[in-house]
């Protein structure tokens, strides 16, 4: 069951400002508060939720050192818990914060920290069926007829693993491409989505995008070449408004997406009006202002904080994911409630005096500002202000320059183009790869030109 939660939040029509950085801002209000008695029972219910994820947390020894012994008795107690940040995750690895038994495990999944060092997720069976059914709520909503093409990563990570899982309960058949192995590369891939005739391709954006490259780089068309495909799954990078659109122009199919890491499992996922929405059936989710004290208001930008409701090996409670998100004022005509906008990493941002800019911000620039959004693109920040390097089709010799003044709360804005294939060399994309097998036996010939010494034996 769906919590009720999201009825607290304000009705409220929405206005997205380009240009003024892409701050959100009410543009005005028509509050219409849920009734007390629903808000006083939703209350009961996620205080009884937050109280048997603090009891089950206190299994683990890191967790009976910062926890409360006793059940929370008011909601408001809930923000002096501890938060929870990855360099505690780094520190508790591989075996501190599992609150089950050996015996109970039945996979691993590790993620780094920003220092390198790993951070390591456990799952029991349980936590395997619930990582999979939260990609399962995405509304590309895998069929028995799919055959779905994962692009993600199978080592070590998470993701790659759980939307295979996902897939194959719906009935689907799963195609494991991973996109960090030689024996995949992308021309075998646009080979594969041909030959087998994929519905679905799930991969990275960049990977989305280098695939379409790498078909046109091929003499093909991904709009008209691959005419079984009916949906892409994205998850591991921001979509915003712009890249989302571009995605979907190059290939001519709707664009979904999951939000997650692999410390938490999937914790939002598109509906059918590629919206996202948080899981909150799995999670908690709070989104704080910057002093992580208080819950910032709906329709403003914060820094997202999950609890794992349903987590039975290595829960994670306050986590602090540092990535910064937005909860819509204005619920979804889906039904689920009320959305969020993934901003992307707080180390992402870029600073002009004191006002962030995200990937939203640029990408509205990027829809706004250029005649055709860019494939490839590079951002930063130089004397004069915000400086965006795109890539151009059709530009000649010389780059050229475009300044743009904004309006007032917007940075100046200078976009340079540049010939395509400066940012991204896209003869990569035809490289096979080195592809090799294990050898033992060369012939009489191999032996005297010292053969097992080039040998691609890996
Ligand atoms: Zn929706």
């Amino acid at each position: 069951m769906m919590s009720k939660k999201s009825s607290f939040w304000a009705r409220t029509s929405f206005a997205f400002s380009l240009l003024k950085g892409g701050e959100p801002t009410l543009s005005h209000s028509t509050k219409k508060s849920a009734p007390s008695s629903s808000i006083a029972n939703s209350d009961a219910k996620t205080l009884q939720r937050l109280n048997e994820a603090l009891q089950h947390g206190l299994t683990a020894p890191f967790y009976q050192k910062r926890l409360p012994p006793k059940p929370l008795t008011s909601l408001s107690q809930w923000k002096s818990i501890p938060l929870l940040y990855k360099e505690d995750l780094v520190a508790q690895s591989p075996f501190g914060m599992l609150c089950q038994p050996r015996e109970e495990l039945r996979q691993y999944h590790e993620s780094f920290g920003t220092t390198g060092m790993t951070v390591s997720t456990w799952l029991s069976e349980k936590d395997v069926q619930d990582n999979y059914e939260e990609v399962a709520t995405c509304a590309v909503n895998f069929q028995p007829q799919d055959t779905v093409l994962v692009r993600f990563p199978y080592a070590i990570s998470l993701i790659a693993h759980m939307v295979h899982r996902a897939a194959q309960s719906r009935g689907a058949s799963v195609i494991p491409a991973s996109s960090r192995s030689t024996i995949s590369p992308f021309p075998r891939i646009i080979e594969l989505m041909r030959k087998l005739e994929v519905t679905v391709l799930a991969a990275l954006p960049l990977q989305v995008l280098l695939l379409a490259e790498t078909a046109k780089l091929l003499g093909l068309s991904p709009k008209q070449d691959f005419p079984h495909l009916r949906a892409i799954l994205t998850g591991g990078e921001p979509l915003p408004p712009g890249k989302r659109k571009h995605l979907e122009e190059i290939w001519a199919v709707p664009i979904y997406e999951v939000y997650g890491m692999t410390e938490i499992g999937t914790a939002v996922t598109s509906c059918e009006q590629k919206q996202a929405h948080s899981l909150e059936d799995y999670f908690y989710f709070e989104v704080l202002d910057d002093n992580l004290q208080t819950d910032v208001e709906s329709g403003q930008i914060g820094n997202l904080v999950i609890t794992s409701l349903t987590a039975k090996a290595t829960p994670i409670i306050r986590y602090v994911t540092n990535d910064r998100v937005c909860r819509l004022p204005e619920p979804c005509t889906c039904g689920r409630g009320y959305p969020l906008q993934i901003r992307g990493r707080r180390q992402d941002l870029l600073w002009i005096e004191q006002k962030a800019i995200d990937v939203w911000d640029i990408d509205s620039y990027l829809t706004n500002l250029t005649e055709a959004y860019p494939s490839f693109w590079v951002a930063g920040l130089d004397e004069k202000g915000l400086r965006l390097i795109i890539e151009q089709e059709g530009l000649k010799t010389v780059a050229t320059q475009k300044e743009v003044m904004s309006n007032s709360s917007a940075p100046a804005i200078t976009i340079e183009t540049v010939p395509v294939g400066t940012l991204y060399d896209r003869r990569q994309l035809l490289d096979t790869g080195k592809v090799g097998k294990p050898r033992y036996i060369y012939s009489r010939k191999e032996m005297a030109e010292q053969a097992y010494l080039h040998s691609d034996k890996i």
